[in-house]
């Protein structure tokens, strides 16, 4: 079975070596846009879930050991109102909930793996089309050549817009990721935030440096104004509103921006195409549940069509892709919900609205079966 994948992002790599290890097919290309070797410049640090890196850990794919910052625990707050939830790992007996990367650290890691399994990547690579011919698809790049496969998997990210059967379904929250990377005059080693304030969802994620990601989600007009402020301004804006936890904050970076735009794909296979990672969904990152989600997409497409190798166009790839699109849809909108909930359900004001959800995040701190049901979804699964 001929397989291509467009997109060497991080879950177009993590899929490529999935679809090989469940031993779906020995023909399986990468196809990337980017030229070979291209730095990856992002200031994200990723927070996978402990489930993220075990699968991680079982494609062979290891990021270094001073990249990675274990998350042990979160707290859960509100600005200005009660209500404390604190998750922590301790409460599902695992060492930590999960652990946060730089996204070119868990990158620079996908490509070593691929390499070592000997998976082709074909970089310059840029897919113009994608096309249905019979039962193959067909995939055109922009240079004119034209390749048929059995299978096309679309992991080229947020700008995936191949095929008039998959509608895009997208909503502009009005809102910016404001990212910058502070220090603390108290750090906790382990410990990550996310507070509700009423201008939007802060969280600070503990880097492997010792300091602390803020992602900050504002409306666009806010936003612009913060990123123009000098470090001393904007962390006088950021301790106003992140709470004592971690003593003083200073920040130690420029603010960067990215766009929050919430995705969703539907339905994601048809025919011999389908869709996954970013390519099938957008999440506000307010939860950190983006690259997680992509993730389990690739984990459970190469769960699914385990067993099909050999077999070439089967009569069953159909029944196998629409079998994963279902399985995946739990996953997909519960993370969302989760990560909406995080995102709107908090950010508006008042005290109408801060008493039930200070309520609501008490009843999950008092109730440890609800609690750890919570955990085990968002940590383990
Ligand atoms: C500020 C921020 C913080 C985040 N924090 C977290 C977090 O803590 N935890 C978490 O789980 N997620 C987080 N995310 C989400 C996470 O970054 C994304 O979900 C993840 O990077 C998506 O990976 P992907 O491989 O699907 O897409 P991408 O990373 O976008 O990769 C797509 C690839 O396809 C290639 N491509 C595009 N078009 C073509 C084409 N036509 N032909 C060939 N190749 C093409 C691109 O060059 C790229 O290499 C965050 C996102 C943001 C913005």
């Amino acid at each position: 079975m001929k397989i291509l994948i467009v997109g060497g992002g991080p879950v177009g790599l993590a899929a490529a070596l999935a679809l090989k290890q469940e031993g779906v097919s020995d023909d399986i290309t990468v196809l990337e846009a980017a030229p070979h070797g291209q730095t990856v410049f992002s200031d994200r640090n990723i927070a996978l879930s402990a489930s993220s890196w075990r699968f991680l850990a079982r494609l062979g794919v290891a990021v270094a050991a001073d990249a990675r910052a274990p998350i042990r625990r979160v707290e859960v707050t509100q600005r200005g109102a009660f209500g404390l939830l604190t998750l922590d790992a301790g409460d599902i007996g695992a060492a930590e909930l999960g652990a946060a990367s730089p996204y070119p650290a868990v990158k620079a890691a996908l490509d070593a793996a691929v390499r070592a399994a000997a998976l082709p990547v074909s970089y310059g690579a840029r897919v113009a089309s994608v096309a249905h011919e019979g039962a193959h698809a067909v995939v055109a790049l922009t240079g004119g050549e034209r390749l048929r496969a059995d299978l096309v998997v679309l992991a080229d990210g947020a700008g995936s817009d191949f095929l008039p059967d998959f509608k895009r379904f997208e909503r502009d929250s009005g809102q910016m990721a404001v990212l910058a990377r502070v220090s603390a005059s108290a750090p906790v080693a382990g410990l990550a935030i996310e507070r509700f304030t009423p201008a939007g969802t802060l969280a600070l994620v503990p880097r492997a440096d010792g300091q602390w990601t803020l992602i900050w989600a504002r409306s666009k007009v806010d936003g612009e104004r913060l990123l123009a402020l000098d470090g001393a301004s904007l962390a006088q804006e950021i301790n106003a509103a992140a709470g004592r936890a971690l003593g003083t904050l200073t920040v130690q970076s420029k603010a960067s921006s990215y766009p929050l735009v919430w995705r969703i794909v539907e339905p994601r296979a048809s025919g011999a195409v389908v869709a996954i990672g970013n390519a099938a969904q957008g999440l506000h990152p307010a939860a950190a549940q983006g690259l997680n989600l992509g993730l389990a997409d690739a984990r459970d497409l190469a769960r699914e069509l385990a067993g099909s190798a050999g077999a070439g166009i089967t009569s069953d790839r159909g029944a196998r892709l629409a079998r994963y699109a279902r399985s995946r849809g739990v996953d997909r909108v519960l993370r969302m919900g989760f990560s909406g909930l995080l995102a709107y359900g908090f950010d508006r004001g008042g005290w109408l609205l801060d008493a039930p959800r200070g309520l609501g995040l008490m009843a999950l701190q008092l109730a440890p079966p609800l609690k750890r049901e919570l955990l085990r979804r968002l940590a383990l699964t």
